[in-house]
Parts: structure tokens; C-alpha cells; sequence
């Protein structure tokens, strides 16, 4: 699709856990080149629209699609191989591997078996290939210089980039972000909201969950709300903010 025309279809999409439904009959879409906000209170079945989106969950019904054709039910590895990458919502690093081996272990991880052991049969020739990758995605968001540092001795908002670099080494067209702001200095939350610009302008969309209102409202093009599983409303930032019934569900006010 070319810039504007949908790409992520999510069509009456349900999930049920036992006999609560996180997320009812939820329909909207990801245009090309767009950044989508998805908010809502916690509880409101965010996190698991992603999980449906990228195939961690399986859906109960409803179907997703991705240019054009069905994904829905498909195991995440090939979601990933499609073009969908994604962030979650707690921090997955391993702190006392560097941060370019970090990224790299994100490649192993989609590799043939989806298991570490996919790390134990890999040959020389894909390592390089995987690091080689790994260090173009650091430089890419302008990590490159703090590749060899521990994970662990990163402060959370570079933390959050590895974790985007990462992302990014499967190439997606589509990047979807669980919270990434959560926990930020105003200045570790400005140098995201600059990477997430940057991967826009480069032909990159993007679905962001968020809480922080003034991060999400500066940086979004469109914003869809969920409360209790449903979706209650979508429009531009202004639209959303200027919403009685958003501000009754999700800003008490
Ligand atoms: P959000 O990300 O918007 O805070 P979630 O998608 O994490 O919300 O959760 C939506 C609802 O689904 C919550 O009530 C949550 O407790 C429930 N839920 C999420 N994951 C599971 C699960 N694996 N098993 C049972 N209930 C779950
Ligand atoms: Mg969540």
C-alpha cells in the first residue's frame, strides 16, 4: 500500500479469557506511513490487541489482515516474516550481554526453530549477517557508539531504543509499540518521540500504546481509545482530546 491506503486490517477482532472478554468485536486500521495511537485505562485490552495483531494470542474470532491478506492464526515468526515487528510492554534485555549482542539475539530468536537452540545450529556466515544487522539498526536510531556497553548498565530510556533496533532487524514495514514512553525522563521520552519521527519520515508506520497523553498527542496522527475491551472512539489527537466521553472513561475529568 502507498502512503495513506490501509495496511493493518483488525476486523471484529475477540478475545476471551475464561468468561472475560479483554478485547469485544474491536475493528480499526493502520494506514501506510501513519503513527496510531491506541489508548485506553489499564485493563482496557491494549496489550492484548497486540499480542492478537502479532500472533502471541490466537484470536477467539474476527480476522487480521496485513497488506491485503489474512494473518490471522498464524504463528508469530511468520507475522514477523511479513513485516510486523514489535516491542513489549516490560523490557526484555539480557543484562550482562552487550547491547549489540542484545539485538542480534532478537535474530537467533526468529530463526528456523524459534528457540535458542536456533542460536547453537547457526553457522558462521548468518552470525555476521545477524551482528552486522544488529549494528546498522543501533546506528540507525543513534545508538551505535554505546554498542559494546552492558545491557544492563543502560538507563530504561536507551534501553527502550535497544529494544527498537532490535525490532527493526526484521525489516517491518509495520512497528507496533507497547508503552514505550512509560517510566521516561522528559528528555529519554523526547530522543523516542525524534527516533519514532525519524522511522515515520522513512516510509515507517507505526501502532503505539500509550499512557503519557502529552507524549502520544504531539507524535500521533490518529488516535483510536478502547475501555473495558471495546473500542470507544477514534479520531485525530484534537478529536480524541476535545471527546466528553474520552475524558469521562479515560481522563476523569
Ligand atoms: P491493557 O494492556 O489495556 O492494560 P490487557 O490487554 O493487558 O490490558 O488486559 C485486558 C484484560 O484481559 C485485563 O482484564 C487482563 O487482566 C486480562 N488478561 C490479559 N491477559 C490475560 C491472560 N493471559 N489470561 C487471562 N486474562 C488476561
Ligand atoms: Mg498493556
Amino acid at each position: 500500500p502507498t502512503h495513506g491506503e490501509s495496511l493493518l486490517q483488525v476486523d471484529k477482532v475477540r478475545k476471551e479469557f475464561g468468561g472475560l472478554v479483554a478485547v469485544n468485536d474491536v475493528s480499526f486500521e493502520v494506514r501506510a506511513g501513519e503513527i496510531l495511537g491506541l489508548i485506553g485505562p489499564n485493563g482496557a485490552g491494549k496489550s492484548t490487541t497486540f499480542n492478537l495483531i502479532t500472533g502471541v494470542l490466537t484470536t477467539t474470532a474476527g480476522r487480521v489482515r496485513f497488506r491485503g491478506e489474512d494473518i490471522t492464526g498464524l504463528p508469530s515468526r511468520q507475522i514477523a516474516r511479513r513485516g510486523i515487528s514489535r516491542t513489549f510492554q516490560h523490557v526484555k534485555i539480557i543484562p550482562e550481554m552487550t547491547v549489540l549482542e542484545n539485538v542480534a539475539l532478537g535474530g537467533y530468536l526468529r530463526g528456523s526453530s524459534g528457540t535458542v537452540g536456533a542460536m547453537l545450529r547457526t553457522d558462521r556466515a548468518e552470525e555476521r549477517r545477524l551482528f552486522a544487522e544488529a549494528e546498522r539498526q543501533l546506528a540507525r536510531i543513534g545508538m551505535a557508539d554505546r554498542m559494546h556497553e552492558m545491557a544492563g548498565n543502560l538507563a530504561l530510556g536507551p534501553q527502550r531504543l535497544l529494544e527498537i533496533a532490535r525490532a527493526l532487524c526484521s525489516d517491518p514495514s509495520l512497528l507496533l509499540l507497547d508503552e514505550p514512553a512509560a517510566g521516561l525522563r522528559h528528555k529519554e521520552k523526547q530522543a523516542l518521540a525524534e527516533v519514532l519521527r525519524q522511522l515515520k519520515g522513512e516510509g515507517m508506520s507505526l501502532l503505539l500504546v500509550e499512557h503519557d497523553m502529552e507524549f502520544i498527542m504531539g507524535l500521533t496522527d490518529r488516535i483510536v481509545v478502547m475501555e473495558f475491551g471495546t473500542l470507544l472512539m477514534e479520531g485525530t489527537p484534537s478529536e480524541v482530546q476535545a471527546s466528553p466521553k474520552v475524558r469521562a472513561a479515560y481522563l476523569g475529568t
